[in-house]
């Protein structure tokens, strides 16, 4: 399997090349050459299969010949050594829940993959690199938590101060080691800015080799795929058309979703749920794409006002708008409606949601009234536990902590506080 770079379609790149530069020239995303399609049997017969051989079917033909059959199997197993259930809320919707991995939301299982395949690819004598990656509160800890030990990489993750949850701060600032964390004075846009500079650098690119570990990375987004297929060998309502909802805010997981739709999914519709970071829905509604400062919400990790990874979801419907609305259509949920859906559902149903979850399930519910013969599946992206500030507002109860976020809140927080200035990263960044 090639890729191709989505600013520049000459230049071609296999899964290696793609995981270790992460971008391709001209900032340009890689987008796989063609999409294997599964049989109808193999869709029929997919509860016939382990969790494990459904990962290495949907994930293999990606990765071509560049991982050894043996060690991608265990990269595939490692990556899904969680539980993944799809819990039954109502009649007509059911939860997948992504949050059982180690730092507690979806972004494990990318940061894993991604981690495991960069691993193998430094043993075979690729140089070292600087994983460089801002952060607006889940990224961080699952890609320290990921590459954590990895040999040849080093982490440097930038955060903006005093605007990610107690836990997600903790899982990013705890390890050590291979990892380092920069709390900067500043919101997730200069953060990322900054990481834009550095990759824009020649002098610093010459000095170091740097690269992302965003979801613009193909071993980050392209595993993202496995769970929908995980979803349908648990979904029991087959027979009516079926949409998922997918909170959403740089478009990576549910860019993974489409991807597995045009490879013989049989979901019949998409939600892209936003919160009040509204730029895909406006276009969907107005035909222009306006990218926005990014707004603070409750649902911070979809805080994303110019979201990557919509360039890849139009590419998957040859840049065509009309034919990406018949299968996706997106909602904007305030926070204020983030929050009354948490008590709601959990005044009804007992059952406790985060708030990029409860986004998820409000855009769905929404569908589903206008849409009565369908049922829903909504993601829940991360554990209520991860935002226990709002989600024990809003319920006026205590979450129960797992033992594994006690022993977290009992660490010590080492970070280097920096100014968001680009000059200050620079220096950082060459003096290690
Ligand atoms: C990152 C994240 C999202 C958004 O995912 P995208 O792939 O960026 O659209 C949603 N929910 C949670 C909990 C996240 O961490």
């Amino acid at each position: 399997m090639l890729y191709y770079n989505l600013n520049k379609p000459l230049e071609k790149a296999d899964f290696r090349t793609a995981t270790i530069q992460g971008l391709g020239s001209e900032k340009g995303l890689f987008f796989p050459e063609r999409i294997p399609l599964f049989s109808k049997e193999w869709i029929q017969h997919i509860s016939d299969y382990s969790n494990e051989e459904i990962a290495f079917s949907v994930i293999s033909p990606y990765v071509g010949n560049t991982i050894p059959e043996h060690l991608l199997k265990k990269i595939v197993a490692e990556t899904i050594a969680f539980d993944i259930p799809l819990v039954t809320l109502s009649e007509n919707i059911s939860v997948l829940e992504l949050f059982h991995g180690p730092t507690l939301a979806f972004k494990d299982v990318g940061a894993l993959f991604m981690s495991r395949c960069l691993g193998y690819f430094m043993k075979q004598g690729a140089q070292p690199v600087t994983v460089l990656v801002a952060t607006s509160g889940d990224t961080g800890g699952a890609v320290a938590n990921g590459f954590f030990h990895v040999e040849g990489v080093r982490v440097v993750i930038l955060y903006p101060s005093g605007k990610v949850s107690r836990v997600q701060e903790l899982q990013l600032t705890t390890l050590g080691e291979n990892i380092t964390a920069l709390e900067v004075d500043g919101s997730f846009d200069d953060c990322q800015t900054l990481v834009k500079q550095a990759f824009s650098d020649k002098e610093l690119n010459q000095e170091i080799f740097l690269t992302s570990a965003n979801s613009i990375n193909v071993a980050r987004w392209l595993p993202q795929q496995i769970y929908y297929f995980l979803a349908w060998k648990q979904w029991k309502n087959k027979t009516k058309p079926t949409v998922i909802s997918v909170p959403s805010g740089n478009f990576g997981n549910i860019c993974a979703g489409l991807l597995a739709y045009h490879s013989g999914l049989p979901v019949t519709h998409f939600i892209a749920a936003c919160n009040a970071n509204a730029v895909v829905p406006e276009f969907l509604k107005t035909g222009v794409y306006k990218p926005a400062k990014a707004k603070s919400t409750f649902s911070n990790a979809m805080d994303v006002g110019d979201p990557s990874n919509f360039v890849r979801v139009l590419e998957l419907f040859d840049q065509e708008v009309e034919p990406l609305k018949q299968v996706m259509s997106s909602e904007s949920i305030s926070d204020t409606e983030t929050t009354s859906t948490i008590r709601s559902i959990y005044d009804k149903y007992g059952y406790l949601l985060d708030p990029h979850g409860a986004v998820g399930c409000l855009a769905l519910q929404r569908y589903l009234e206008k849409h009565p013969d369908y049922s829903g599946i909504f993601l829940e992206t991360a554990h209520p536990v991860k935002f226990y500030e709002v989600v024990e507002k809003v319920t006026g109860k205590k979450v129960a902590l797992p033992d594994s976020v006690k022993a977290l809140l009992n660490k010590k927080k080492i970070a280097d506080k920096i100014e968001a200035d680009y000059q200050v990263l620079k220096h950082f960044l060459l003096k290690k």
